[in-house]
């Protein structure tokens, strides 16, 4: 047996190119991932007591692009969501990103218009430029005890950097407003998968010319497979036996919690933004899911420094390192390299779905 091609990781990446090639391009597919399902890492199942987690952290679905969510809409119905995230602060809960209600309970204040908070603001930022860093971003919107209170212990705990350390891009994710709105996202397009992720993926991947190796690690068998072409997306530093050294990636501890009532807390996350509690946040997946239950599950997140590669950690250094591999890529000229770990970007599900999607639309002539 020859397969067109073979790809590797059963993620966001590899599942949308496996799709494509498959239905638009006829091409005949092995899907080779070293975890037991699919999904990578936004893989959701139900655990013992019948509520749908998701085993690697919250996922939650957001975007502006509609060709993206169009596409995914061949395989899933929707749910509409919309996060709403909260920070636990010396025992008290404001809303996460910071928006009037934040600044008026932190600060004791009573702003009721966009242009006060603005006014407010002024009298405490300290105008940073260039914005070298993720301090920054920060402090250059809201000021020093904000940016203490929320986010400087919160992104050590995360990611064992202050976030001086880190790239704007860190937490530049997070908007600031000077209204009330308490959404975490304000994408056109936010929405659960309404079965879930996985039942997503399986349906992207039943296809007679898609095949499926689960457990399996692609360094181990690529000798007996013949292929035309191969697609990673499993971590770069990794397919080149770490040549240039380790590029350094941010793990996870989740740890599970079902209690026996409606509910934990009072949303679907709570960011403990203290050094006290050594955990970060707090997801209770009900809220996630919309699932009806009469118990509830919870996970809390354990920044690691080893374990399994989740997050690229986006500093000088690091890149320069990744841009030494991606230099090598070109070399592999059977291999093309895409997604969150092959490309060492901070990238959220829709835009992996949309670089695969680009990507295969503007090589058309060449698959
Ligand atoms: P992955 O999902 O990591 O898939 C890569 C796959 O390759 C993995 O399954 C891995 O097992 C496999 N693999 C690696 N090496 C090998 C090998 N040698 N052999 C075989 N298989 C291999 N994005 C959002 O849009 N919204 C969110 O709310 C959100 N929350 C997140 C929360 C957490 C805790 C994390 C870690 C990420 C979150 N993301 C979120 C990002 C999202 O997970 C990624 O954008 C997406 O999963 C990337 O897909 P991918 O296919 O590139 O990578
Ligand atoms: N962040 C923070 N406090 C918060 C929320 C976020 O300091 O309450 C910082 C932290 O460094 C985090 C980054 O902003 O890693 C991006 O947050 P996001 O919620 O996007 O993280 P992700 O969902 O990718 O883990």
């Amino acid at each position: 047996m020859r397969y067109d091609y073979l790809i590797i990781g059963a993620g966001f990446a590899g599942s949308v190119m496996a799709e494509r090639l498959a239905s638009q391009f006829d091409k005949k597919i092995l899907l080779v991932e070293k975890r037991n399902h699919i999904g990578g890492n936004a893989f959701d199942e139900y655990d013992e007591y019948g509520i749908l987690v998701h085993k690697y952290g919250p996922h939650i679905f957001h975007t502006n692009s509609k060709e993206v969510f169009d596409y995914l809409s061949q395989f899933t119905e929707w749910r509409f969501y919309e996060h709403k995230v909260l920070a636990n602060y010396q025992g008290d809960l404001f809303p996460i990103p910071i928006n009037r209600t934040t600044i008026n309970k932190f600060f004791d204040l009573h702003l009721t218009t966009e242009g006060e908070v603005k006014n407010f603001l002024s009298t405490k930022i300290e105008k940073r430029f260039p914005i070298l860093n993720s301090e920054d971003i920060i402090i250059n919107q809201v000021g020093r005890e904000l940016f203490e209170a929320f986010f400087k212990n919160y992104t050590k705990k995360q990611w064992n950097l202050f976030p001086h350390e880190l790239s704007p891009s860190v937490c530049g994710r997070i908007p600031v407003r000077f209204n009330d709105d308490s959404r975490y996202f304000t994408d056109k397009y936010q929405f659960m998968p309404k079965d879930g992720y996985t039942k997503m993926f399986e349906k992207m991947l039943s296809r007679k010319n898609i095949e499926i190796a689960l457990n399996t690690d692609y360094k181990n068998v690529l000798n007996e497979i013949k292929f035309d072409k191969m697609i990673y997306t499993g971590p770069i530093d990794s397919f080149f036996d770490y040549e240039f050294g380790k590029l350094p990636y941010r793990s996870i501890k989740f740890d599970y919690e079902h209690y026996e009532k409606q509910n934990h807390q009072s949303t679907g996350q709570v960011n403990h933004v203290d050094m006290e509690e050594e955990f970060t946040r707090v997801t209770e997946y009900k809220y996630l899911t919309l699932q009806e239950a009469k118990t509830t599950t919870i996970s809390r997140e354990y920044s690691l420094k080893e374990g399994e590669p989740f997050y690229p950690i986006p500093t000088d250094a690091n890149r320069a390192l990744y841009l030494k591999y991606r230099h090598k890529t070109e070399q592999e000229k059977n291999v093309i390299f895409c997604g969150r770990l092959a490309e060492y970007q901070y990238y959220n599900m829709d835009q992996v779905v949309a670089n695969c999607l680009h990507f295969l639309k503007s090589k058309a002539d060449t698959i």
